[in-house]
């Protein structure tokens, strides 16, 4: 069958590799019909001097499929049923994993596409608790957008940050891959929605995803702005990915009361880990680089956790 190995930094390759077994106990085999494209794709891509892995790794962290074959014991999934994928290998037995919080599991074996094998091959075959049915009417491609980028903002808004229905939201970065979809969930619910970014050219896009207010940060300080808008009052909740650059500036545009939803990734670190390798060394020039790289493989491996996937969240 065919994958989508990467063999080295940068450079992928469409390569024969052999089949799956056919599914174990408690496994489903899916036909891999869509891979979604995220962040950890990039960083990936381009070589992490940290991750623990191993190349030739077939890429891919988040996907969309079919049922091939279930293994012994699998009631839920019959063959054709469409399915998305959770590519993060949680244990299911530690205290987190039964609470059904699978992102705090303590004991994660691999982000899929990042640390072992992804989904951009033809049949993968996977535990059947990190599977889930999608339902009629969601297209192959937009299921394959779920676990990580949908699920990721999801488990922010609503399990943590309790969003409700009529309030008001600054949503950073509006222009990015978990911005655009926060606008979207905020707006479904009938919230109102404030977002930053850092480019006129992105406000008319922001506004067609249903944004009601728009702030260029870069020409604009998003505090005093959203206090304007709100009449002083400050917003119900942030949804704050950005980091040190938007922190403080957050807590500001809060109203009494007001939550802070925070997704751990520092931009400037991931941002040191894109330094080209100097002297043998990816950090070369000091200590502010290599505490950098410390600091951004926690943060990493934070960010390259998809967001609890739990079915009965609600
Ligand atoms: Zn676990």
């Amino acid at each position: 069958m065919r994958a989508l190995p990467l063999v080295a930094d940068r450079q992928l390759v469409i390569a024969e590799v052999p089949p799956p077994p056919p599914p174990a106990a408690g496994e489903v085999q899916i036909r891999v019909k869509a891979v979604a494209l995220n962040h950890i794709d990039v960083w990936g891509y381009r070589g992490m001097a940290f991750a623990k892995r191993k190349l030739p790794l077939v890429v891919g962290a988040e996907a969309s499929g079919e049922i091939a074959a279930v293994g012994e014991g699998v009631a839920r999934f019959r063959p054709g049923q469409p399915v998305v994928m959770y590519g993060a290998l949680t244990c299911g037995d530690c205290r987190a994993c039964k609470e059904g919080r699978d992102n705090l599991c303590e004991n994660v074996a691999g982000i899929m596409g990042f640390h072992v094998d992804g989904f951009a091959r033809e049949l993968v075959n996977l535990a059947e608790r990190l599977v889930i049915a999608v339902p009629d009417g969601v297209s192959e491609r937009d299921a394959a957008c779920a676990p990580i980028a949908f699920s990721t903002v999801q488990h922010m808004l609503f399990d943590n940050a309790k969003l409700q229905g009529g309030e008001a939201i600054l949503v950073h970065a509006g222009g990015s891959g978990i911005g655009t979809v926060a606008i979207m969930m905020a707006k479904a619910i009938g919230c109102t929605v404030i977002t930053t970014v850092g480019d006129d050219t992105k406000i008319n896009g922001v506004k067609a995803l249903g944004a009601d207010h728009v702030i260029n940060y870069r020409k604009d300080r998003f505090e005093h702005e959203t206090r304007k808008i709100t009449n002083k009052k400050g917003v119900d909740v942030v949804f704050e990915h950005v980091g040190a650059d938007t922190f403080n500036g957050s807590l500001l545009t809060l109203k009494r009361g007001g939550r802070l939803v925070l997704r751990l990734v520092r931009r400037d670190h991931a941002q040191y880990c894109r330094k080209p390798r100097q002297n043998g060394s990816r950090h070369a020039s000091g200590d502010r680089h290599r505490g950098a790289d410390r600091g951004c493989r926690r943060r990493a491996e934070a960010h390259g956790k998809p967001a609890s996937v739990r079915q009965d969240r609600r």
